[in-house]
């Protein structure tokens, strides 16, 4: 299947089929046995194929048949809806309060293929146009983007390169390709998990959330909408219909480290988002959010606060090391000890103040987190 899709790209915008470019389309298939090089050499030799695709239904296109809200609801009733529109979606929203909601069902399948959860009520937002834009804005006195949540990782990526190299990482680093083409921004939010990568980034970014519903919207920081473990300040006829991100300061810094089993396509053990400037000789702006400590990705205030107008010296950041042992009390799970989590995260602020510390630090340490 991923090579049918790479065919397929390839008959719309013929480019030449590097190893990179293949190994990146392959990136899911972990299970490799014996046989991935006569895979490759199959997919190397589809430049030279004349077999054409079936035609690729473009999902940017309004479904044909826009579907309206239905005057009443049946708890039981099966139902798939596409709404197109913002207003549709709301109005479906109120009528089905039991319907899930679904983007690129990368995370809410799994209800389906590991607790074999009946979905016979989905409305499907990928298609709404309102949920579908970037836009440049200012907001809250901040000029920044507004993200609509159906917007896909592949989608963001564009942005993050040339704004946010360290979160434009981390997504090569969010399962694979195939999941960055399905998975959505508003998804990864709205399933508040407490390893999701991107929420501690967010977090760090200081960013906001709006959620719609029949009557208008509303918007709330990122850290009031993550409540407690998987639950939402998200009412029963809410949408999430867009993600408020700040643009960074000229002399602010973002540094993002995902920590995993697996390089490729695994969900984090521990994520840690560092956002400073460095003013004065002391820094500045300091947010610092981890997911996998909690249960819910969460701003670490007391190890922000032992930073904050301090200068970059080791016995600060002991001081903060110590602030992040007592402000979290991670789980044991199958990702990692409870002790295992305080080390890596305090790890993680270690490499920070070397970094800033020691000059070319980060290309060294950059290198061998590779
Ligand atoms: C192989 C694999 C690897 C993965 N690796 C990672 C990883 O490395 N890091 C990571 O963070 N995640 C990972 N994931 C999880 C998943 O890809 C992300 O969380 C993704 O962002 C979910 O987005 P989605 O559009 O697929 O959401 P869906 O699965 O469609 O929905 C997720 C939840 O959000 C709700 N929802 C969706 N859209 C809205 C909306 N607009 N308003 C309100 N609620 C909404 C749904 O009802 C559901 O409860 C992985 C998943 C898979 C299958």
């Amino acid at each position: 299947m991923s090579l049918f899709t790479l065919h397929s790209q390839q008959q719309q915008r013929p480019a030449p089929l590097t190893p990179e470019r293949l190994e990146a389309a392959l990136g899911g298939n972990l299970c490799r046995c014996t046989g991935y090089r006569p895979i490759r050499d199959a997919a190397l030799s589809m430049q030279e194929s004349s077999w054409k695709a079936p035609q690729w239904i473009d999902a940017s296109q309004p479904a044909h048949t826009p579907l309206t809200a239905p005057q009443s609801a049946e708890a039981n009733t099966d139902l798939f809806a596409q709404p197109t529109t913002l207003s549709q979606l709301t109005e479906l929203r109120r009528h089905y309060p039991s319907a899930r909601l679904v983007a690129g069902a990368t995370d809410l399948w799994l209800e389906n293929t590991q607790r074999l959860a009946l979905l016979n009520q989905l409305i499907d937002v990928t298609r709404v146009d309102e949920l579908r834009h970037i836009e440049e804005s200012i907001f809250d006195e901040q000029p920044g983007w507004w993200v609509g949540a159906g917007v896909t990782y592949s989608q963001l990526e564009p942005l993050l390169e040339t704004h946010y190299p360290a979160f434009a990482h981390l997504l090569h680093r969010l399962g694979s390709q195939q999941v960055r083409n399905r998975g959505t921004l508003g998804g990864n939010i709205a399933n508040a998990s407490p390893i999701g990568d991107t929420p501690p980034v967010l977090l760090a970014l200081n960013a906001w959330v709006e959620l719609a519903n029949q009557d208008g919207s509303r918007a709330l920081p990122l850290s009031d909408f993550l409540l407690d473990y998987k639950k939402t300040a998200l009412a029963a006829d809410e949408v999430v219909s867009r993600i408020f991100i700040p643009q960074l300061a000229d002399d602010a810094v973002l540094k993002v480290w995902k920590l995993s089993k697996r390089r490729e396509d695994d969900i984090s053990a521990v994520l840690g988002a560092f956002h400073y400037r460095i003013g004065d000789g002391v820094m500045q702006d300091v947010r610092i959010s981890f997911g996998g400590m909690a249960a819910i990705p969460k701003r670490a205030l007391q190890t922000e606060a032992a930073l904050t107008g301090q200068p970059i010296a080791k016995e600060n950041f002991q001081a903060a090391q110590r602030a992040l042992s007592e402000e979290f009390q991670p789980m044991s799970d199958v990702r990692g000890t409870q002790h295992y989590r305080h080390q890596v995260a305090a790890n993680l602020l270690e490499r920070l103040y070397l970094s800033l510390s020691v000059p070319n630090q980060e290309v060294m340490l950059h290198a061998y987190a590779h």
